[in-house]
């Protein structure tokens, strides 16, 4: 087998990966991406995605005790204190840092949210848009920096298993057409994105149906790191909560449908029900709870989100393009209906269940008793409405999954934890490969960029104090 040999080995040329290399380059740290894409613009979630760094939805630039106390909060606590401190502190860090590589940010608009976005942005239309956009660019720019410092990506070489000797990780060995390469290096970073696109894992972790879920990114992220960490006894953690949003079911086969628009504001507004017309989960808590709540369902495609005129004239307009006009412009089913009934009757599910629903819930608004209902709705992110004025609506939905929120343990340094939390030496992990970071029983979404940024910087740096570069901050 043909050996190769760095200081380290990164698995993966997303941003995680490429803001890792990048950064152990620039400390004089000689680093190899392996990336099994063959194209020259590989496709990955970081290629497709929307840009905005954020955590929990707040300016990245806000002060890190409320960014630190968000994080613990909207997790319900599922993220420690040192790892919350760590994207807090951190975060505005990595945007400095893509900055100072050549990266642009753009205020996208006025909400907290937009104030740190990729640009140029993708524009504002359905299906995908990812050519010469936001992070198409970023990992354009990235790459060239990386091969600017005298290192580059490998193209077409699949990381499969790690060496380890002695408990230490010595290296990886990745499949490179056909053959077989041993990447010996003092230290690795798994940063393969996830693994949404591992129907076995999603099957045993997250949905029965991984089939029935549609892949809202790449799908590139095949679960090899949580395998090659699960050989050797590394901690996973959160492995059954996804980041997605809840999206028409017609974006199984409609690629006008996906990544956007998506249905989290008519479903927050409105109510989404399972096959008998009843109401499954809490829409008070937003698009990513749904969408897990749906891929939980015996069946992810029983779904549907209801909803009356009000609704889709007010919020379904508003978002980053919103379902009204866009979801029925390019061909998402819309069933309109003059009552309750009859809106049943045209979406399969017994009219008497959908219309005691709807009448208990327009009754809890009205008598301010949401709490009580089953399942309770919360008020707090997003004000639940009745759904009272004709026409009604109906959209048959599914769940979007775009990438895990579970996976390997990692602690401040990005160092991949054993099951006693100790650290496994030489082995690091970076961006929605972790776990740890967000999820929890809120489902709370951190910010995946904002993680991969902080996880990267932090992977590389004690990558490097532990070669004995002494000038890094940490
Ligand atoms: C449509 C869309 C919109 C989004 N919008 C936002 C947003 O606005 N804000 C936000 O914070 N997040 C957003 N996200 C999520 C964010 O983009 C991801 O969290 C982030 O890009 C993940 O980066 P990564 O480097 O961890 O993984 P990826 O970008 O997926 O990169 C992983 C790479 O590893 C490679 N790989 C996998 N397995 C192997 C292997 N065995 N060997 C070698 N290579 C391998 C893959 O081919 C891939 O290139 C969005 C995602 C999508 C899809």
């Amino acid at each position: 087998m043909l050996t190769e040999r760095q200081d380290a080995a990164v698995i993966g040329g997303g941003i995680a990966g490429l803001v890792t290399a990048n950064r152990l380059a620039q400390l004089g740290i000689d680093v190899v991406v392996l990336e099994q894409g063959r194209e020259e613009h590989y496709l990955c979630n970081t290629r497709y995605t929307g840009g905005t760094f954020h955590l929990c939805l707040l300016n990245i630039m806000k002060d890190e005790s409320t960014l630190k106390q968000a994080i613990i909060a909207l997790t319900g606590g599922f993220v420690s204190e040192t790892l919350a401190a760590a994207l807090a502190l951190d975060g505005r860090r990595a945007v400095r840092w893509l900055r100072d590589e050549g990266i642009r940010f753009m205020k996208a608009s006025g909400a907290d949210v937009h104030s740190w976005v990729l640009s140029p942005p993708s524009r504002n239309r359905p299906g995908l848009d990812w050519k010469g956009r936001a992070g198409d660019v970023l990992l354009r720019t990235l790459e060239a920096n990386l091969i600017r410092r005298g290192s580059s990506v490998q193209r077409n070489t699949r990381a499969l298993s790690l060496i380890i000797e002695g408990g230490v990780c010595k290296g990886v060995v990745a499949q490179q057409g056909e053959h077989d390469v041993r990447y010996l290096a003092n230290a690795v970073v798994i940063a393969d994105g996830g693994f949404q696109g591992n129907a076995a894992l999603v099957k045993q972790y997250i949905c029965a149906y991984p089939e029935r879920l549609k892949q809202r990114g790449a799908g590139t992220g095949r679960g090899d790191g949580v395998e090659m960490a699960m050989a050797i006894g590394a901690k996973l953690v959160g492995m059954d909560g996804f980041f997605g949003h809840v999206m028409s079911r017609d974006a199984m086969t409609n690629d006008k449908l996906w990544p956007y628009p998506y249905g989290d504001s008519l479903a927050t507004a409105g109510i989404v029900v399972g096959p008998t017309g009843e109401r499954f989960a809490d829409e008070g808590r937003g698009g990513v709870y749904l969408a897990n709540a749906i891929a939980g369902l015996a069946d992810p495609f029983s779904a549907t989100i209801i909803f009356d005129h009000a609704i889709w004239e007010g919020p379904a307009r508003h978002g980053f393009i919103p379902a009204n006009p866009h979801l029925p412009a390019v061909g998402g089913t819309l069933i309109r209906a003059d009552n309750l009934e009859g809106l049943a009757r045209e979406l399969h599910i017994p009219p008497s269940g959908l219309v005691d629903t709807v009448q208990a819930y327009n009754a809890a608004i009205s008598s301010d008793k949401l709490k009580s209902l089953a399942p309770p709705r919360l008020t707090s992110r997003y004000s639940a409405r009745p759904i009272a004025t004709a026409p009604f609506y109906g959209i048959p939905a599914c769940a979007g999954i775009t990438n895990t929120m579970g996976g390997i343990a990692i602690n401040e340094h990005s160092q991949a934890l054993r099951k006693d939390d100790s650290a496994i030496p030489g082995l690091y992990v970076a961006g929605a490969a972790t776990g740890g970071l967000e999820g929890g029983p809120e489902l709370g979404y951190v910010g995946g960029l904002t993680i991969c940024g902080v996880t990267g910087l932090r992977a590389a740096e004690h990558i490097a104090r532990s070669r004995g570069v002494t000038s890094v901050q940490g």
